[in-house]
């Protein structure tokens, strides 16, 4: 009936459609809709239940409840205190009549009318006049112009989708706008494969948008669900599968696996590699060896030894004349880095250049110096520094580094996907050395593209990897270096805080060390999905305010007699590594500190670490700051600290606590809070249905397995033009974000 009248395009905007007015329009903009297609994938949140129609004799106070029946009377009547129109209605069937009352909705008198047969869906409630529903879903059934069949009840009488809601834009409007578009579903070529549809037993594309929105039980939404997420998993592993063979067929400096050089590199180290790290290294060495550039994500747990793994690749490249970059999203970091180093390396064989904001320092032939920026700039870009170390100042322009091999990125999820590719494009500046081209421009093929190492102690779970980092090859780190001792944790209630102060001194006593990590501070503007500088400013100094709190708290008071000192955002570097560096030394006993502390920051002396307000941090964070203790032969502790009573909360907190391994616990974070928290969906840049799919890891591999096959049969989609062509819309939009 409707087709025809809308055959409208899966690309084309939606104020082209009929009801959708320019205020329409910038509501639905709201919700991040702006073509048909993303109306389409505005899914229902979940779905209501009026498949049942109940006698109005039957109705029961507090129930949700759908009746049929016949309007007897309406009227609307502004109520005199509140200003308010109120329309109320009765209903009548062959057992008794019931009220319905909305307010301000004042146009309702014109469509419903006297004698017109009409379906309420809604909660019953009761006043001293009797039973009511109050704001309930309707529908004309039988009025002037209408004549509806069951079957094409929109609102009521059957499982009614609820949609994620905007001011102006209801639940009720959008099934309007939905609902004849879904109906003309069956116009549009589905981009998937007949094949894959069979193969993988999905429901074609128009079966799945009406049983995803108007489904007939909750298990064929499912079912619409499963294929419109199927469908959008298979397009970032068609994705990550071409960006991976387009990778394979630029040029890279190769390495030569030097065993001999790596063997006696390995027996220099004052330990032996674990299992997991000599796996690790032989699958870099192996890649690095090739012609093309390496793309490998390194994950492992905290403290599972990632630093000398990166830095044996690191040293082999540059026993063959090449360069690194070893890159740290913190100051602290990259000098830890450069200072560890520097202990690895063999003497005299390598030299290192640290370069910070505030920093410039040069090694070379055992020999360690300060040195003037300028100076550094000119023995990297001569060749002279074999590992160049520092954070963000490595992606300033005049940064060349003439012989990069190798690109290392430590906690890589602190940087950017464009500040990672600057880096490597980077290494193609070499010859044009003096005049660095931009750094964001394409990949040159005929260039040598450096390897890359990205480096992560965020565990996250194979699947998970596999559609985020669907691009790179994965090493895992699973196992910690033998001797270290699992770390007690205990969740501290507000009552044993005392009782926590007291074990802190025993410890420091005994000469070990503790960090106190102050609670991370929520603002409203900070979190705002594009927190702008005010509200980034605001969020540190509320940080800073907390942890002076603390810090004066504590060195005042609870601990007046111990050496406390404190670390936080606003300190200048100088300071901040001046704390750092008394605390590494043994001349603080506690550090008191905000989130900074974070990251890689390694002293093995630490026994304690203390978390105020832990409720407040991510697991995959709270579990950071449980691997800055229990470095070293010490039995080390952890304390969560939390005044939230929540049972989410404690159950949380509860995971940090059981988990054995950092992997294990992502997995629980991941069941307890979905994929979106997890990841943050600002973080993950993944659409909506994706996201919402991540714990499938099977629906994940199937995807996977999916568009190997595809690619593998043709190698460019051609036999699959719309696939093609749907992948290509995807790339743009994902570019554009
Ligand atoms: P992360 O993976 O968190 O970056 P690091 O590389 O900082 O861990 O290593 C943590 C500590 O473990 C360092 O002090 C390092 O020297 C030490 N370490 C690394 N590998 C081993 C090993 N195989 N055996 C013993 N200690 C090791
Ligand atoms: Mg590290």
């Amino acid at each position: 009936m409707i087709k025809g009248i809308i055959s409208p395009n899966l690309a084309s905007p939606v104020v082209k459609l009929p009801r959708v007015r320019p205020m329409v329009a910038k509501r639905l903009k709201n919700l991040g809709i702006e073509t048909v297609r993303d109306l389409l994938l505005h899914l229902p949140r979940r779905y209501e239940d009026f498949s049942n129609v109940t006698a109005i004799r039957d109705l029961k106070a507090g129930e949700t409840a759908s009746i049929k029946g016949e309007v007897a009377s309406v009227k609307s009547q502004r109520t005199w205190r509140k200003r308010m129109m109120v329309t109320e209605a009765v209903l009548r069937d062959a057992t008794g009549s019931v009220r319905a009352v909305w307010f301000n909705q004042p146009y309702l008198s014109d469509s419903l009318r006297q004698g017109y047969l009409v379906a309420v869906s809604g909660k019953v409630s009761l006043d001293n006049r009797g039973l009511l529903f109050s704001h309930p879903s309707h529908e004309v059934l039988r009025g002037a112009r209408t004549e509806k069949g069951d079957s094409d009840m929109l609102h009521t009488g059957r499982l009614v989708p609820v949609y994620p809601e905007t001011a102006g834009l209801t639940s009720r409007w959008l099934r309007f706008l939905i609902q004849p578009l879904v109906k003309t579903a069956g116009d549009w070529p589905d981009p998937l494969p007949a094949e894959t549809i069979r193969r993988q037993t999905l429901l074609p594309l128009d079966q799945a948008l009406q049983q995803t929105h108007f489904p007939t039980t909750l298990e064929r939404a499912k079912e619409g669900r499963r294929r419109l997420a199927f469908e959008e998993l298979l397009l970032i592993q068609l994705s990550h599968l071409k960006a991976r063979a387009k990778i394979s067929e630029l040029a890279a400096p190769a390495v030569p696996l030097d065993l001999a050089e790596v063997k006696q590199f390995v027996a220099s180290l004052p330990f032996p590699l674990t299992n997991a790290q000599r796996k690790a290294v032989w699958e870099i060495l192996q890649d690095i060896a090739k012609p093309h550039p390496m793309a490998r994500l390194l994950e492992g747990d905290v403290g599972s030894g990632k630093t000398v793994v990166a830095a044996i690749a690191a040293y082999l490249a540059s026993r063959a004349g090449w360069q690194t970059a070893f890159m740290a999203p913190t100051e602290i970091l990259a000098r830890q880095h450069f200072l560890t180093l520097k202990k690895l390396f063999p003497f005299g064989t390598a030299s290192a250049a640290l370069l910070t904001s505030s920093e410039a320092r040069f090694f070379s032939g055992g020999e360690g110096m300060t040195t003037s920026k300028k100076q550094l700039h000119a023995h990297i870009r001569e060749g002279l520094a074999d590992i160049v170390v520092g954070t963000h100042a490595l992606l300033q322009k005049h940064v060349a580094i003439p012989k990069l091999a190798l690109v290392i990125v430590d906690e890589q999820h602190r940087f950017g996907v464009e500040q990672r590719a600057s880096l490597i494009a980077r290494g193609q500046t070499r010859a044009e050395a003096a005049t660095p081209e931009a750094p964001n421009a394409p990949l040159n093929p005929d260039k040598l593209t450096p390897h890359l190492l990205s480096m992560s102690a965020t565990p996250i779970p194979r699947t998970l990897a596999l559609t985020i980092y669907g691009d790179l090859d994965l090493s895992i780190l699973d196992e910690l270096p033998q001797g270290r001792r699992p770390i007690e944790t205990k969740l501290v209630a507000p009552t044993e805080r005392e009782r926590a102060y007291r074990f802190i001194r025993e410890e420091v006593r005994r000469g070990r060390q503790v960090f106190v990590i102050c609670p991370r501070i929520e603002l409203e503007d900070a979190n705002s999905p594009h927190p702008n500088a005010r509200g980034q400013l605001a969020l540190l100094r509320a940080e800073v305010k907390a942890v002076t709190v603390e810090y004066e708290k504590l060195s005042k008071e609870v601990f007046r007699d111990l050496r406390v000192g404190m670390l936080h955002g606003k300190l200048r570097a100088k300071e901040k590594a001046s704390v750092m560096a008394r605390f590494a030394q043994g001349e603080l006993d506690l550090l008191v500190s905000t989130s900074v502390v974070e990251v890689g920051v390694d002293v093995p002396n630490a026994t304690v670490m203390m978390i105020e307000g832990a409720e407040h941090f991510g697991l995959a964070q709270l579990y950071q700051f449980r691997g800055r203790v229990g470095r070293a032969e010490h039995q080390s502790f952890c304390l969560i600290l939390t005044d939230s009573t929540s049972r989410t909360a404690h159950q949380r907190l509860r995971a940090v606590i059981e988990a054995k391994s950092g992997f294990e616990l992502a997995e629980k974070d991941l069941q307890i809070r979905g994929p979106g928290d997890f990841l943050g969906t600002r973080q993950s840049g993944l659409p909506d249905l994706a996201m919402a799919s991540l714990a499938d890891g099977r629906l994940i591999k199937a995807a996977r397995a999916e568009a190997e096959l595809l690619l593998q049969q043709s190698a460019d989609l051609v036999r699959w033009p719309l696939l093609k062509k749907q992948l290509a819309e995807f790339e743009s939009e994902a570019h554009l974000e």
